[in-house]
């Protein structure tokens, strides 16, 4: 019995390394990909519920890997929060995104604004550590800077997790934000601690409400309810709302008929390549 105890711990070690090696393997093919700047930032539509006019792309990060194809945000971005290599990757993709909103603009302000419609906003999602780190504030700035853009074409996404720790730095860096000019959005809203109060505690612009609620929208009257309540609490405060994961005809009915203003979702568009974004937006037409 002994000794096929030390079989099986002979048989299963190479496989507990290889984890560890994948892990350092991919911890080291993130810092090439940063230096080298080889990530990617799609773009998902976000539209007027009530005209289907677009509004905004939220930029979101894929990581093409050799072997592995084009790597989804959900496989690196945790191991990038713990290893603090989002620090520079997050930085990179407010440089990126805040550069394609200013080509944006040139293919597309001066119809918009013959149309009524402001300039197009891209949202960028920043995690909390990102946040914490010293240097945040300047990066977003530096961003705005480079690109030129108007500061409230930029939309910072954040989550709870953030607003979570109500400490001095969290309260300042917010308001220096808002003061800049750039929007804030709470992003996954009503998943974890959520809590209402943030929106009287730290000057937020948006709400995102999470798939999760959407998904139940046509089949629970209680999510309905909560969906609406939400709405009309954030509309009361000047808050503007985007429904996250409208998926079908019947959701994005729902949402506009209660006055939710803006959603995003597969029923609209996947998220985009920098070139299929461009297109849809020299295409002028409602989505
Ligand atoms: P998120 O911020 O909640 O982004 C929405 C996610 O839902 C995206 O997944 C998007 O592709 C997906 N999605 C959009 N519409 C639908 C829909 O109708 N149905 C379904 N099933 N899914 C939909 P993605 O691109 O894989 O991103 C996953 C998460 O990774 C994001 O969730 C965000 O938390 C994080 N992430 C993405 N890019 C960045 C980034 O640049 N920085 C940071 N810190 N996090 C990022
Ligand atoms: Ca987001
Ligand atoms: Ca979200
Ligand atoms: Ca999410």
């Amino acid at each position: 019995a002994k000794a096929a105890g030390k079989r099986q711990w002979c048989h299963y070690q190479p496989a507990l390394q290889a984890g560890l090696v994948e892990r350092h393997e991919l911890n080291e093919n993130l810092d090439t990909a940063i230096a080298e700047s080889s990530f990617k930032l799609y773009y998902q539509p976000i539209v007027d519920l009530a005209s289907g006019a677009l509004v905004a792309f939220e930029a979101l990060v894929r990581w093409p890997h050799d072997r592995r194809g084009m790597v989804l945000p959900d496989e690196f971005i945790a191991l990038a929060e713990e290893s603090g290599q989002i620090v520079p990757l997050g930085a990179w993709v407010l440089e990126r995104a805040a550069q394609e909103a200013a080509a944006w603009h040139r293919l597309s302000a001066a119809p918009r604004l013959a149309q009524g419609l402001p300039p197009l906003r891209v949202n960028v999602n920043v995690s909390a550590r990102q946040f914490r780190d010293a240097g945040f504030v300047d990066v977003v700035r530096g961003a705005v800077r480079t690109s030129g853009i108007t500061p409230d074409v930029l939309v910072l996404e954040l989550t709870e997790s953030v607003l979570m720790r109500r400490d001095e730095r969290v309260h300042t860096d917010m308001r220096t934000l808002s003061e800049l000019g750039v929007g804030i959005a709470i992003d996954d809203f009503g998943t974890g601690y959520s809590s209402l109060s943030y929106l009287r505690e730290f000057p937020i612009s948006i709400l995102k409400i999470d798939k999760s609620f959407i998904d139940g929208l046509g089949l629970s009257q209680q999510q309905y309810a909560l969906v609406e309540g939400i709405t009309r609490i954030a509309d009361t405060l000047g808050v503007q709302v985007i429904a996250e994961g409208i998926e079908n005809t019947e959701q994005r009915d729902l949402l506009a008929a209660m006055g939710c203003p803006l959603g995003q979702g597969y029923l609209f568009a996947h998220p985009l390549t920098p070139d299929q974004a461009r297109r849809l937006i020299t295409d002028h037409s409602p989505l």
